[in-house]
């Protein structure tokens, strides 16, 4: 087994583990954004959220639910950013689903993405497509 998130589902890599139960597991990011950041996973692995049953995915976002509040309480932090990196062109660099709960503080360097320009008409064009299911 070669996916780090795996082994330290499986005890053989030492996490900060913050939660577990039969489906889930959540530690803190070794590399944080801010303090707080934690990722939370399925135990099962799959490797990124499409590929992710539609029930684990719930069990995933409640899990996300029931965690954000503690992390942001645990930190005195005013927010929190929630990511699901989706594929390497996205950031994702560990292949094993994961959710980060980034917590947020005011004025604490946050730099949005950048946006792009785009006419009506190109808006209304990738509008039917995505209806449309292509
Ligand atoms: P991704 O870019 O794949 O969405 O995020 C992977 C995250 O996993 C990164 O934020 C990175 O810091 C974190 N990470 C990578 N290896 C380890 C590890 O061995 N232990 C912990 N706790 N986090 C890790
Ligand atoms: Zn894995």
């Amino acid at each position: 087994m070669s996916c780090i998130f795996c082994k330290i589902v499986a005890g053989e890599i030492p996490c900060h583990k913050v939660f577990e139960d039969e489906n889930l597991l959540a530690f803190l990011d070794i590399h944080p954004c801010n303090p707080g950041h934690t990722l939370v996973i399925p135990k099962q692995h799959f490797e990124n959220l499409l590929e992710t049953p539609a029930v684990v995915v719930l069990q995933l976002m409640n899990g996300v639910h029931t965690l954000a509040p503690r992390v942001v309480a645990a930190v005195g932090a005013h927010g929190f950013n929630l990511g699901v990196n989706t594929g390497p062109a996205s950031g994702q660099v560990i292949m094993h689903t994961h959710a980060h709960i980034i917590p947020r503080f005011e004025h604490d360097g946050l730099v949005h993405w950048p946006t792009k320009e785009m006419t009506s008409d190109e808006l209304h064009q990738i509008t039917l497509k995505i209806c449309k299911g292509i």
